[in-house]
């Protein structure tokens, strides 16, 4: 039996020319660590790109590699993994992959951990489990959940970075020239309001593509149903997190008022947080984090919402693109699928620190065809280490 004999976490501090989302707001400016708080929806983010990536190793030497949310303080999630998750997978074998992520839950339940940094850290060993499973089998993990439906997985531009309405409304225009056909806007950027900026990039795309509206979790169920309804007119597709993650009464208002469908589900980790919200009918797309599920969690969450009639998209964040690797493998394999979210910031940047052949363009995700994820980092990646790590 090829077990488990060392579980490792890298996290990595990648610097980018500009944040995420785009320049930051007049008076803002980042904290010693490169942490700001954008005031459109009071979040934390940080000047660069932060992850966490962890590796698993076979007695054999066989190696395979998952990836945690790490956005910010990812040497947070790295010590989880190292000082409390290693010792309970070391031993075992890949192939009970679901049976580790179980156990992992099971074991903090009751001391109140069922969710955070906790299953932010389950995530990255669960990816790095299937990843090696799939290289000591030679399949990829699509096939491992039982089929791949699609060749190309239909993918939507995500973020308009730009300092004013014109200047994203060109971003817009650009990618839907480079065939394209769905783009998302952040509200939490939209200086203008959501209505102006529906307008502008409609005024700049045409009739015919997507617009998707990201609300950044900023209003009242009543707030968040009259702005959905004024911008219905200028053709939206997709209303994504109108009021805070607790307002579950309030997301199913919304969800029950406006034509548009609801997307919620980012900040979700487990089917416990996913039930009340599908039985309350709050939303009729999820958008699942692989950096935070794991293939496990993922997979699971998406097969719930199948028994609800919600439609996947799922969504991206910041990484080198092992979880996103991962998040195309779920999704090619799972009967719901719509679209998956494409971060054009930090896809293909941060795309040169991996070997893979995945890819994004003219409208598609394009599925590594290697074993496992399909996904290696190379060396440099490793030189975006948060150092001193571990710490003295
Ligand atoms: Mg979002």
């Amino acid at each position: 039996m090829d077990t488990v004999e060392l579980v490792e976490a890298f996290p990595l501090r990648i610097p980018r020319p500009t944040p995420y989302l785009g320049g930051l707001e007049h008076g803002v400016e980042p904290n010693a660590k490169g942490l700001f708080i954008r005031p459109g929806n009071r979040t934390v983010y940080s000047v660069h790109d932060h992850t966490v990536l962890v590796r698993v190793t076979a007695q054999s030497g066989q190696a395979g590699w998952g990836e945690c949310f790490g956005v910010v303080a990812p040497e947070i999630v790295a010590t989880i993994v190292k000082e409390l998750a290693e010792p309970m997978v070391v031993g075992r074998h890949p192939h009970q992959v679901v049976e580790v992520f179980d156990d992992l839950y099971d074991s903090l339940r009751v001391r109140g951990y069922f969710g955070g940094f906790w299953l932010d850290a389950l995530a990255g060993i669960d990816q790095a489990l299937w990843d090696l499973r799939g290289r000591l089998l030679d399949l990829p993990v699509c096939h491992l959940l039982g089929g791949r439906r699609l060749k190309q997985l239909p993918a939507y531009v995500s973020g308009l970075p730009g300092t004013d309405l014109q200047a994203r409304a060109a971003v817009a225009k650009d990618w839907m020239e480079r065939g394209f056909s769905a783009v998302k806007f952040a509200g939490a950027v939209a200086h203008e309001g959501e209505l102006a900026e529906i307008r502008a990039v409609r005024e700049a795309i045409g009739p015919d593509p997507q617009i998707l509206a990201d609300f950044h979790w900023r209003y009242t169920g009543s707030e968040a149903v009259a702005i959905i309804r004024s911008m219905e007119p200028h053709g939206l597709a997709v209303a994504e997190a109108p009021v805070k993650p607790e307002d579950v009464a309030g997301l199913a208002h919304v969800a029950r008022s406006v034509q548009t469908p609801v997307a919620a589900g980012e900040e979700l980790r487990t089917v416990h947080e996913y039930l009340p919200r599908l039985e309350a009918r709050a939303m009729s797309i999820i958008q699942p984090e692989m950096l935070h599920t794991g293939v496990t969690g993922f997979h699971r969450i998406c097969l719930l919402a199948d028994a609800f009639h919600c439609r996947v998209m799922p969504h991206a964040t910041i990484g080198i693109g092992i979880g996103q690797a991962a998040s195309l493998h779920v999704a090619a394999a799972i009967p719901n699928f719509d679209m998956h979210e494409f971060q054009h910031t930090i896809f293909h940047r941060n795309l040169r620190l991996v070997d893979t052949d995945m890819d994004c363009r003219e409208g598609h995700f394009h599925l590594p065809e290697g074993p496992g994820l399909g996904v290696t980092p190379k060396p440099e990646a490793f030189s975006y280490m948060v150092e001193p790590w571990p710490p003295p």
